[in-house]
């Protein structure tokens, strides 16, 4: 059967009138809300192996209504304008979900950055940030890029060295982008946010009965069998946190060249290090490879983590997906039509907008780190450490003065009195962001029965946050 496949804009925008189609809000207030605010297009060249090259880049702004927006910036040749409209409304969403304070964007450069070497994307990526400067489109209080699909560190430091050498009086301009190496101002925990916050996401999942049931689920992590797709930086810390902490078992894992499935559990890290070594995963030997990945994600497990790029779900396969949970590690792998036909078949989804919030929360926590000069914990923590230690030491007295002679146990003592460092305190933030998040979702999913599924619930929990802010402008 033919297909008209949606786009992935037409798609979130489905998404979102389902949910605003529940809510009364003021006229006109819902095109407001949906439409992308303006889509930037530059093309420039850039002098490379003796001739110019040209290349196009994007930064679309979709909501405004909390400064700076935010959003990643994606490498890739696919990117297009529809792409990143969607992803930058998908972020305005994602942001007014996990409360933090910015409105929605993001970029793109048109590149495949395996092609060229790191010279190269240095000299590529300095003149897109002079091209995004020149518009504001790159700044601590008005538009804050991070790290996405084929960007990484590395870009960061690149961005915030370009911008810095163009503001050299702007004492914010380090928070002009996040995702940054610790040495250039980034913080703790960054790299590894968007799969520690899928582990999260899902950790919250299987602590509330009535919605594992809805999946048919029971227990908790342990053993329950995972699929991933793309073992980037949201996938391969995904999945590594999830085997190795939670002791789930991640069956098969689905790249670019092909599919790995192990039913005993495959050892992420070195197949991590096998397509780092190799550039995919053929050949690894400890699992079976096939090279049919759309078909992988077909397989019979309890978890589908697609952690690649979006629409991978569709009408076309939707009906064939045997997961009982999918949790949305990437944005918009499941096109809106897929969306429909899996909700029929009694499918749960964790929505990207909260599954993949872990990135733009630790973003957020990176900024207002750069806003504050100083990094989280260093006033409190040796002050932490000293209250601590008298209230062991006064324990201890007392246990000798009343001959009770408790000891405390080597294992207590030593982490209660251990300060929290930074990355404890990023960790106990997302955590709390997460849980916090899936309870505002879970309240409006379970409370309402014309919300039918989590997604149109996070939509709901956004769209309310986001109406309230244009309504107190007095739009
Ligand atoms: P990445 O470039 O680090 O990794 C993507 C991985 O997917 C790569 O290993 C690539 O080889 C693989 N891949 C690409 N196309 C594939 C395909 N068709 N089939 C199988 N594998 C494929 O990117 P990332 O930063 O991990 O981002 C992945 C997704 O997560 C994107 O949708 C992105 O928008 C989303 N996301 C990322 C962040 C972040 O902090 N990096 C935050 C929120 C959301």
């Amino acid at each position: 059967m033919a297909h008209n496949l949606l786009s992935f804009r037409d798609s979130v925008d489905q998404m979102f009138t389902k949910a605003a189609s529940l809510m009364e809000l003021s006229p006109g207030l819902e095109e407001k809300i949906r439409v992308c605010n303006s889509t930037y297009v530059v093309r420039f060249g850039v002098r490379l192996r003796g001739q110019i090259h040209t290349f196009t880049g994007y930064r679309a702004v979709h909501s405004e209504h909390m400064e700076p927006v935010k959003g990643g910036i994606r490498y890739s040749l696919d990117v297009n304008q529809d792409e990143v409209e969607a992803l930058a409304a998908l972020m305005t969403y994602k942001c007014a979900l996990v409360e933090v304070p910015f409105g929605g964007s993001k970029g793109g450069l048109c590149i495949d950055p395996r092609a060229w070497n790191e010279d190269e994307l240095e000299r590529i990526t300095r003149r897109f940030t002079y091209e995004l400067s020149r518009r504001n489109l790159i700044s601590p209080s008005q538009n804050v890029p991070a790290p996405d699909m084929g960007t990484g560190e590395r870009e960061m430091a690149w961005m915030a060295d370009a911008y810095k050498r163009l503001h050299p009086d702007d004492i914010n301009a380090k928070a002009c982008v996040t995702g940054k190496p610790r040495h250039a101002g980034g913080i703790d925990g960054r790299v590894e946010a968007t799969g520690r916050g899928v582990q999260y996401a899902l950790r919250e999942f299987f602590r509330h009965d009535d919605v594992m049931k809805k999946a048919g689920l029971t227990g908790d992590l342990g053993g329950k069998r995972v699929v991933v797709q793309g073992l980037g930086n949201v996938g391969y810390h995904a999945a590594q946190f999830l085997s190795a902490e939670d002791k789930a078992l991640v069956t098969c894992v689905i790249e670019r060249d092909g599919v790995i499935r192990n039913p005993q559990g495959i050892n992420i890290d070195a197949l991590r290090g096998h397509i780092r070594a190799t550039g995919g995963v053929k050949g690894f030997a400890g699992g079976d490879f096939t090279e049919d990945g759309l078909r992988a994600l077909e397989d019979d497990c309890d978890i589908l983590i697609p952690a690649a790029v979006e629409s991978v779900i569709d009408a076309t396969n939707a009906d064939r997906i045997r997961a009982r949970l999918i949790i949305e590690a990437a944005n918009g792998p499941v096109t809106a039509d897929a969306d429909r036909i899996l909700r029929e078949k009694g499918t749960v989804i964790i929505p990207d907008m909260y599954a993949n919030a872990g990135g733009v929360t630790v973003s957020y926590f990176e900024w207002v780190k750069n806003l504050s000069q100083i990094s989280l914990g260093r006033l409190e923590r040796r002050h932490e450490e000293a209250r601590a230690r008298m209230i062991v030491e006064e324990l201890e007295r007392l246990s000798a003065d009343t001959g009770l002679n408790w000891t405390l146990s080597k294992g207590f003592k030593e982490s209660f009195l251990t300060g929290a460092d930074e990355l404890e305190l990023v960790r106990s933030g997302l955590d709390d962001t997460m849980r916090e998040s899936f309870k505002k979702m879970k309240e409006v999913w379970v409370n309402n029965p014309r919300v039918d599924d989590m997604r149109t619930a996070a939509y709901v929990v956004a769209i309310r946050r986001i109406s309230n802010v244009y309504n107190s402008l007095g739009l």
